[in-house]
Protein backbone atom coordinates (compact mmCIF):
# COMPACT_ATOMS: atom_id res chain seq x y z
CA UNK A 1 0.00 0.00 0.00
CA UNK A 2 1.36 3.54 -0.53
CA UNK A 3 -0.30 6.63 0.22
CA UNK A 4 0.57 8.40 -3.43
CA UNK A 5 3.33 10.03 -2.25
CA UNK A 6 6.38 8.73 -4.17
CA UNK A 7 4.95 10.76 -6.98
CA UNK A 8 5.90 13.74 -4.78
CA UNK A 9 3.91 16.44 -4.77
CA UNK A 10 2.31 16.40 -7.96
CA UNK A 11 -2.25 16.47 -7.64
CA UNK A 12 -3.91 13.54 -8.38
CA UNK A 13 -6.25 14.86 -11.18
CA UNK A 14 -9.58 12.89 -12.45
CA UNK A 15 -12.07 14.51 -14.77
CA UNK A 16 -14.06 14.39 -17.99
CA UNK A 17 -14.58 16.02 -21.22
CA UNK A 18 -18.35 15.95 -22.28
CA UNK A 19 -17.78 17.01 -25.84
CA UNK A 20 -20.55 18.41 -27.65
CA UNK A 21 -23.01 17.13 -25.27
CA UNK A 22 -25.86 18.33 -22.63
CA UNK A 23 -27.82 21.22 -22.90
CA UNK A 24 -26.81 23.75 -19.75
CA UNK A 25 -29.89 21.87 -17.85
CA UNK A 26 -28.23 18.63 -18.26
CA UNK A 27 -25.08 20.18 -17.39
CA UNK A 28 -26.28 21.43 -14.27
CA UNK A 29 -28.10 18.52 -13.09
CA UNK A 30 -24.71 16.17 -14.54
CA UNK A 31 -22.87 18.50 -11.97
CA UNK A 32 -25.14 18.20 -9.31
CA UNK A 33 -25.33 14.61 -9.01
CA UNK A 34 -21.59 14.26 -9.28
CA UNK A 35 -21.04 16.66 -6.35
CA UNK A 36 -23.33 14.38 -4.52
CA UNK A 37 -21.79 10.98 -6.20
CA UNK A 38 -18.06 11.86 -5.25
CA UNK A 39 -18.62 13.80 -1.81
CA UNK A 40 -15.68 13.42 0.38
CA UNK A 41 -13.53 11.43 -1.98
CA UNK A 42 -11.59 15.15 -3.05
CA UNK A 43 -10.77 18.42 -2.27
CA UNK A 44 -8.33 20.40 -0.06
CA UNK A 45 -6.17 17.72 1.73
CA UNK A 46 -7.18 14.91 -0.18
CA UNK A 47 -4.51 15.39 -2.98
CA UNK A 48 -7.30 14.77 -5.63
CA UNK A 49 -8.76 17.46 -8.00
CA UNK A 50 -11.49 16.89 -9.97
CA UNK A 51 -12.57 18.65 -13.17
CA UNK A 52 -15.77 18.36 -15.97
CA UNK A 53 -15.21 20.23 -19.17
CA UNK A 54 -18.27 20.86 -20.78
CA UNK A 55 -19.48 22.59 -23.27
CA UNK A 56 -19.23 26.54 -23.80
CA UNK A 57 -23.03 26.82 -23.37
CA UNK A 58 -23.27 25.59 -19.85
CA UNK A 59 -20.72 27.14 -17.92
CA UNK A 60 -23.16 29.89 -16.97
CA UNK A 61 -25.13 26.98 -15.45
CA UNK A 62 -22.08 25.29 -13.52
CA UNK A 63 -18.94 27.23 -12.87
CA UNK A 64 -20.93 28.39 -9.05
CA UNK A 65 -21.90 25.02 -8.38
CA UNK A 66 -18.73 23.14 -9.44
CA UNK A 67 -16.62 26.28 -7.81
CA UNK A 68 -18.38 25.04 -4.75
CA UNK A 69 -18.13 21.29 -4.80
CA UNK A 70 -14.38 21.98 -5.65
CA UNK A 71 -14.30 21.21 -8.90
CA UNK A 72 -12.78 22.83 -11.65
CA UNK A 73 -14.28 23.80 -14.70
CA UNK A 74 -12.55 23.53 -18.08
CA UNK A 75 -13.02 24.44 -21.89
CA UNK A 76 -12.66 22.39 -24.56
CA UNK A 77 -11.01 24.74 -26.63
CA UNK A 78 -10.42 28.09 -26.92
CA UNK A 79 -8.69 31.10 -29.49
CA UNK A 80 -5.13 31.98 -29.26
CA UNK A 81 -6.27 36.13 -29.53
CA UNK A 82 -7.33 38.01 -27.07
CA UNK A 83 -9.88 39.35 -29.51
CA UNK A 84 -10.36 40.16 -33.32
CA UNK A 85 -12.41 38.95 -36.51
CA UNK A 86 -12.38 34.75 -35.66
CA UNK A 87 -15.86 33.81 -36.09
CA UNK A 88 -17.10 31.15 -34.09
CA UNK A 89 -14.22 31.14 -31.44
CA UNK A 90 -13.73 32.26 -28.16
CA UNK A 91 -10.40 34.00 -26.03
CA UNK A 92 -8.97 33.01 -23.08
CA UNK A 93 -10.26 36.40 -21.80
CA UNK A 94 -13.73 35.43 -22.05
CA UNK A 95 -13.45 32.32 -20.77
CA UNK A 96 -11.46 33.98 -17.35
CA UNK A 97 -14.54 36.05 -17.30
CA UNK A 98 -16.59 33.26 -16.89
CA UNK A 99 -14.98 31.91 -14.02
CA UNK A 100 -13.07 29.55 -16.52
CA UNK A 101 -10.33 27.51 -14.50
CA UNK A 102 -8.92 25.11 -17.18
CA UNK A 103 -8.73 25.04 -20.68
CA UNK A 104 -8.23 21.75 -22.85
CA UNK A 105 -5.34 22.46 -25.49
CA UNK A 106 -4.46 19.73 -28.27
CA UNK A 107 -7.77 17.17 -28.07
CA UNK A 108 -7.28 14.53 -30.80
CA UNK A 109 -10.86 15.43 -32.10
CA UNK A 110 -9.88 18.71 -32.47
CA UNK A 111 -6.44 18.40 -34.30
CA UNK A 112 -8.18 15.71 -36.77
CA UNK A 113 -11.42 17.08 -37.29
CA UNK A 114 -10.30 20.72 -36.91
CA UNK A 115 -7.18 20.60 -38.65
CA UNK A 116 -5.29 21.97 -35.62
CA UNK A 117 -1.59 22.15 -35.97
CA UNK A 118 1.25 22.04 -33.31
CA UNK A 119 2.30 25.84 -34.09
CA UNK A 120 -1.37 26.46 -33.45
CA UNK A 121 -1.48 24.82 -30.12
CA UNK A 122 1.83 26.32 -29.07
CA UNK A 123 0.04 29.89 -29.61
CA UNK A 124 -2.82 28.60 -27.70
CA UNK A 125 -1.04 27.06 -24.63
CA UNK A 126 1.16 30.61 -24.59
CA UNK A 127 -2.16 32.55 -24.59
CA UNK A 128 -4.41 30.55 -22.16
CA UNK A 129 -1.42 30.05 -19.18
CA UNK A 130 -0.36 34.28 -20.01
CA UNK A 131 -3.83 35.06 -19.62
CA UNK A 132 -3.43 32.76 -16.24
CA UNK A 133 -5.85 29.46 -17.10
CA UNK A 134 -4.98 25.95 -16.07
CA UNK A 135 -3.87 24.00 -19.13
CA UNK A 136 -4.48 20.42 -20.01
CA UNK A 137 -2.45 19.82 -23.00
CA UNK A 138 -3.34 16.34 -24.84
CA UNK A 139 -1.10 14.52 -26.96
CA UNK A 140 -0.80 11.08 -28.68
CA UNK A 141 0.23 8.86 -31.39
CA UNK A 142 -2.12 7.44 -34.59
CA UNK A 143 -2.34 3.81 -34.68
CA UNK A 144 -0.22 4.32 -38.15
CA UNK A 145 2.44 6.10 -36.09
CA UNK A 146 2.42 3.48 -33.15
CA UNK A 147 2.54 0.29 -36.15
CA UNK A 148 5.60 2.08 -37.13
CA UNK A 149 7.04 2.03 -33.78
CA UNK A 150 7.41 6.11 -33.63
CA UNK A 151 4.93 6.37 -30.90
CA UNK A 152 7.27 8.15 -28.17
CA UNK A 153 9.02 10.37 -30.96
CA UNK A 154 5.60 11.75 -32.16
CA UNK A 155 4.50 12.41 -28.49
CA UNK A 156 7.35 14.24 -27.84
CA UNK A 157 7.80 16.49 -30.90
CA UNK A 158 4.26 17.10 -29.90
CA UNK A 159 5.07 17.89 -26.51
CA UNK A 160 8.50 20.20 -28.14
CA UNK A 161 6.35 22.57 -30.05
CA UNK A 162 3.21 22.95 -28.29
CA UNK A 163 5.47 23.92 -25.41
CA UNK A 164 7.64 25.85 -26.90
CA UNK A 165 8.69 29.16 -24.77
CA UNK A 166 6.22 28.45 -21.57
CA UNK A 167 7.78 30.12 -18.67
CA UNK A 168 8.64 27.74 -16.15
CA UNK A 169 6.51 30.35 -13.79
CA UNK A 170 3.59 28.78 -15.11
CA UNK A 171 4.39 25.25 -15.16
CA UNK A 172 2.38 25.15 -11.54
CA UNK A 173 -0.97 25.70 -14.25
CA UNK A 174 0.19 23.05 -16.83
CA UNK A 175 -0.72 19.26 -17.23
CA UNK A 176 -0.18 16.90 -19.92
CA UNK A 177 -2.80 14.00 -20.79
CA UNK A 178 -1.54 10.76 -22.73
CA UNK A 179 -4.76 9.79 -24.91
CA UNK A 180 -3.42 7.71 -27.65
CA UNK A 181 -5.66 8.33 -30.77
CA UNK A 182 -6.11 5.03 -30.96
CA UNK A 183 -7.41 4.21 -28.01
CA UNK A 184 -10.18 7.53 -27.93
CA UNK A 185 -13.71 7.14 -28.40
CA UNK A 186 -16.46 4.23 -29.15
CA UNK A 187 -14.44 2.13 -31.80
CA UNK A 188 -11.21 2.91 -29.50
CA UNK A 189 -8.98 0.22 -28.51
CA UNK A 190 -8.62 -0.20 -24.17
CA UNK A 191 -4.58 0.93 -23.82
CA UNK A 192 -2.71 -1.79 -22.09
CA UNK A 193 -0.68 -0.66 -19.11
CA UNK A 194 2.95 -1.15 -20.81
CA UNK A 195 1.41 1.24 -23.80
CA UNK A 196 1.05 3.78 -21.35
CA UNK A 197 4.32 3.31 -19.66
CA UNK A 198 6.30 3.24 -23.03
CA UNK A 199 4.47 7.13 -24.02
CA UNK A 200 4.29 8.40 -20.00
CA UNK A 201 8.11 7.99 -19.54
CA UNK A 202 9.26 10.06 -22.75
CA UNK A 203 6.61 12.67 -21.86
CA UNK A 204 8.28 12.69 -18.24
CA UNK A 205 11.62 13.03 -20.08
CA UNK A 206 10.78 14.98 -22.30
CA UNK A 207 9.02 17.77 -19.98
CA UNK A 208 12.78 17.26 -18.29
CA UNK A 209 14.30 18.81 -21.01
CA UNK A 210 11.60 21.60 -21.76
CA UNK A 211 11.42 23.00 -17.99
CA UNK A 212 14.67 21.17 -16.29
CA UNK A 213 13.85 19.74 -12.65
CA UNK A 214 10.05 22.30 -12.91
CA UNK A 215 9.43 19.43 -15.52
CA UNK A 216 9.09 17.39 -12.39
CA UNK A 217 5.78 18.98 -11.13
CA UNK A 218 3.58 18.58 -14.00
CA UNK A 219 1.22 16.24 -13.66
CA UNK A 220 0.80 13.30 -16.70
CA UNK A 221 -2.71 12.23 -16.89
CA UNK A 222 -3.96 8.88 -18.92
CA UNK A 223 -7.20 9.19 -21.38
CA UNK A 224 -8.83 6.41 -23.93
CA UNK A 225 -11.33 4.01 -22.85
CA UNK A 226 -11.31 4.10 -19.40
CA UNK A 227 -13.82 2.78 -17.41
CA UNK A 228 -13.84 1.21 -13.33
CA UNK A 229 -12.47 -2.21 -14.95
CA UNK A 230 -9.18 -0.22 -16.18
CA UNK A 231 -9.15 2.79 -14.29
CA UNK A 232 -6.92 1.30 -11.44
CA UNK A 233 -4.93 -0.56 -13.55
CA UNK A 234 -3.48 3.13 -15.30
CA UNK A 235 -3.41 4.71 -11.90
CA UNK A 236 -1.18 2.61 -10.34
CA UNK A 237 1.64 2.94 -12.75
CA UNK A 238 3.78 5.22 -10.91
CA UNK A 239 4.23 7.95 -14.16
CA UNK A 240 0.15 8.47 -13.92
CA UNK A 241 -1.40 11.21 -12.37
CA UNK A 242 -4.66 11.00 -12.82
CA UNK A 243 -7.62 10.49 -15.82
CA UNK A 244 -8.82 12.37 -18.76
CA UNK A 245 -12.12 10.82 -19.22
CA UNK A 246 -14.71 10.85 -22.18
CA UNK A 247 -17.81 8.18 -22.18
CA UNK A 248 -17.34 6.75 -18.74
CA UNK A 249 -17.58 10.10 -16.99
CA UNK A 250 -20.62 11.25 -18.32
CA UNK A 251 -22.83 10.28 -15.70
CA UNK A 252 -22.42 10.90 -12.13
CA UNK A 253 -22.59 7.05 -10.70
CA UNK A 254 -20.37 6.27 -13.87
CA UNK A 255 -17.58 8.86 -12.61
CA UNK A 256 -17.60 8.09 -9.41
CA UNK A 257 -17.00 4.47 -9.98
CA UNK A 258 -14.09 5.22 -12.35
CA UNK A 259 -12.62 7.40 -9.49
CA UNK A 260 -13.09 4.90 -6.71
CA UNK A 261 -11.40 2.33 -9.08
CA UNK A 262 -8.76 4.98 -9.71
CA UNK A 263 -7.71 5.79 -6.25
CA UNK A 264 -7.96 2.62 -5.37
CA UNK A 265 -5.37 2.29 -8.31
CA UNK A 266 -3.09 4.89 -6.82
CA UNK A 267 -3.13 3.43 -3.22
CA UNK A 268 -1.92 -0.05 -4.74
CA UNK A 269 -5.30 -1.82 -4.47
CA UNK A 270 -5.54 -2.50 -7.90
C1 LIG B 1 -11.45 11.44 -25.03
O1 LIG B 1 -12.08 11.59 -26.08
O2 LIG B 1 -10.64 12.28 -24.62
C2 LIG B 1 -11.65 10.21 -24.28
C3 LIG B 1 -10.84 9.95 -23.30
O3 LIG B 1 -12.70 9.45 -24.69
P1 LIG B 1 -13.15 8.00 -24.19
O4 LIG B 1 -12.82 7.89 -22.74
O5 LIG B 1 -14.59 7.93 -24.45
O6 LIG B 1 -12.35 7.02 -24.99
Amino acid sequence: MTDGTERGPRPFLVGTNLKMNQTPADSARFVADLARAVAGKHGAGSGVQLYVCPPFTSFPAVVGPARDAGMWVGAQNMHWAEEGAYTGEVSAAMLRALGIELVLIGHAERRRLFHETDPDLNKKVLAALDAGLRVLLCAGETAEEKGFGVGPETVARQLKIDLHGVDVAALPRLQVAYEPVWSIGAGGTPARPEDVTEIAVPIRATLRQLCGEAGEAVPILYGGSVDAGNAGSFTALPEIDGLLLGRSGWTADSFAAVLDAALRGRDGGG
